[in-house]
């Protein structure tokens, strides 16, 4: 995985999985390492690395959510996130493998030949430190 590119002017690119996925609060638990998936870089997926730090209201959704320690995020190092924002990078996890597999079929092909870091854009953080996706604005929630 990348660091983090600065911000990017980049249309988003559709993101049909994410908001799809059938994952549960309980999948994830505080210490996981997780990925935000954010783009590509290089031929190969790239997202912020965090750890899973406590179970927290995510108000975009009004769901259960996970609070979430960014080392790189500066004055947004914590932040809430849906859990099907999230990926395990501290043990290989099928069913987050499963939804790693997908976005690479879904995005590698797309921006093939490309050799700089592209921001899909999908994710902002609201001054109240909530990372949204997308899609769970334009939903309305
Ligand atoms: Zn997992």
């Amino acid at each position: 995985m990348s660091q983090p590119p600065p911000t990017s002017a980049f249309a988003p690119t559709p993101d049909p999985l994410t908001l799809n996925r059938d994952i549960t609060h309980a999948h994830f638990q505080a210490g996981d390492t997780v990925v935000v998936l954010k783009g590509v870089a290089n031929g190969e997926l790239w997202g912020d690395a965090m750890r899973v730090v406590a179970p927290s209201w995510h108000t975009p959704t009004d769901e259960d959510g996970w609070r979430l320690r960014d080392a790189t995020g500066g004055a947004q190092s914590y932040v809430t996130g849906h859990p099907r924002y999230l990926v395990h990078l501290s043990r290989r996890c099928p069913d987050c493998l499963i939804y790693l597999r997908a976005m690479e079929d879904a995005l590698l092909a797309r921006f093939a030949g490309r050799d700089e870091l592209i921001d899909c854009g999908w994710y902002t953080t609201t001054a109240l430190g909530q990372l949204v996706h997308i899609a769970d604005i334009r939903s309305g929630r």
